[in-house]
């Protein structure tokens, strides 16, 4: 055996209020960094505010944040004296928070974190997909180049993640399936990627284990609060599982529908899913299968009749898109990747081909 595991964040899973204690030694003033709605909607604003009292709040972070607003709220972390962060949101505001914590310290460059400092930093998902408050993953959109950007440094895992799942009872089903999809992707990816490791696996399983528990509640689109626990806590192991081995085809390819088609992330992930996992080695794919207790067709099905009906490319996006995959770094992680030819072949396959 030769593999590493590191992960960094002490993760706590229960009532943000009752871990007040333990979070509020991280220090006096708080700068929060949420999207426009759901921190306050969800009541995760409300709790923060009880326990730290003067708190400054930063609500401008759209879906796929960019570059600028990662700067605009450096600069009002600093204007407002915060010496600490909390990321409050799905993956796009954890992500923004972990490079504000980053810039609000020092204005640096992007490209080498490796003597960089950061502000302390505390990250509570509310939705059931990404994982970012346990990866050391930062992914932003470059307006100028029109793509993501993945920011990976060990800096980036946060100090303290909470997973408090009250907060994503308002989720909307669709958001739901298709950050619930994006944690399957991140796991099943995971167990196909070259740096998978016995660990990465055993966390992997157990989350393919559960979301695949619940795929009827995600297709009747009725999540309990039970539901929500789970699903939470099976997106959290799938941060553990990407940390260490990274995406693989499936998210090098959905990064262009997301930049360029505007389809969520998650969703990106799912349509393209099906078709991308069946090119991999089957003595691997079929240990997956295994675990869900599904065969290939079965799962299919089950994945595109959460996804419903599928958004239409057109061939000339089919060979704009290819061109970004096979730049992407993540394209040939996996123990099996595919060539520019398969990675038409996978956009036609997973979308609806108009001329
Ligand atoms: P998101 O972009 O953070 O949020 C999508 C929508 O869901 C927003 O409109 C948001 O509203 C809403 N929302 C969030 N929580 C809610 C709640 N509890 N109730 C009601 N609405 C809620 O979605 P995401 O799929 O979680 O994150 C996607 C981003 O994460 C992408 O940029 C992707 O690249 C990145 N990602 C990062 C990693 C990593 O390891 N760092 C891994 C995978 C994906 P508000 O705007 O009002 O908050
Ligand atoms: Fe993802």
């Amino acid at each position: 055996m030769n593999f590493s595991f590191y992960m960094p964040t002490k993760v706590l899973v229960g009532s943000l209020t009752e871990f007040s204690d333990l979070i509020k030694g991280f220090g006096v003033k708080p700068c929060v960094v949420c999207g426009k709605s759901s921190a306050k909607l969800c009541g995760a604003l409300a709790d923060i505010k009880e326990i730290f009292g003067d708190i400054a709040v930063f609500n401008k972070i759209e879906p796929n944040p960019t570059i600028t607003s990662v700067k605009d709220g450096a600069e009002f972390a600093k204007e407002n004296n915060a010496d600490f962060i909390i990321g409050v949101g799905g993956g796009s505001p954890l992500d923004a928070a972990k490079m504000i914590a980053v810039l609000a310290e020092e204005d640096i460059s992007f490209d080498d974190l490796s003597n960089a400092k950061r502000l302390p930093l505390l990250l509570i998902p509310t939705t059931i997909g990404t994982g970012s408050e346990v990866t050391k993953y930062s992914i932003l959109t470059d307006e100028k180049s029109h793509s993501k950007i993945n920011i990976a440094s060990d800096l980036l895992f946060p100090d303290i993640a909470v997973l408090d799942a009250k907060y994503c009872r308002g989720l909307p089903v669709s958001v739901a399936r298709n950050t619930a999809l994006d944690a399957l992707s991140h796991v099943i990816e995971g167990m196909l990627s070259k740096k998978a490791s016995p660990i990465s696996d055993m966390f992997a399983a157990e989350a393919i284990r559960i979301i695949s528990s619940k795929f009827s509640s995600l297709i009747e689109g009725k999540i309990t609060d039970t539901d929500y626990e789970n699903l939470l806590f099976a997106s959290n192991l799938s941060g553990f599982v990407i940390a260490q081995t990274g995406t693989c085809a499936v998210h090098a390819c959905g990064y262009a529908l997301t930049s360029e088609k505007n389809i969520d992330h998650g969703r990106a992930n799912a349509l393209l899913l099906c078709d991308v996992i069946r090119r991999f080695p089957h003595e691997n794919t079929d240990k997956i299968f295994k675990i869900m207790h599904l065969s290939y067709i079965e799962f299919s099905l089950i994945v595109n009749t959460i996804i419903g009906e599928k958004e239409q490319i057109t061939k000339e996006e089919i060979e704009n898109f290819t061109k970004k995959s096979m730049l992407a770094k993540n394209i040939s992680n996996g123990i099996w990747a595919p060539t520019e030819d398969e990675v038409r072949e996978i956009y036609a396959n997973s979308l609806e081909v108009v001329s």
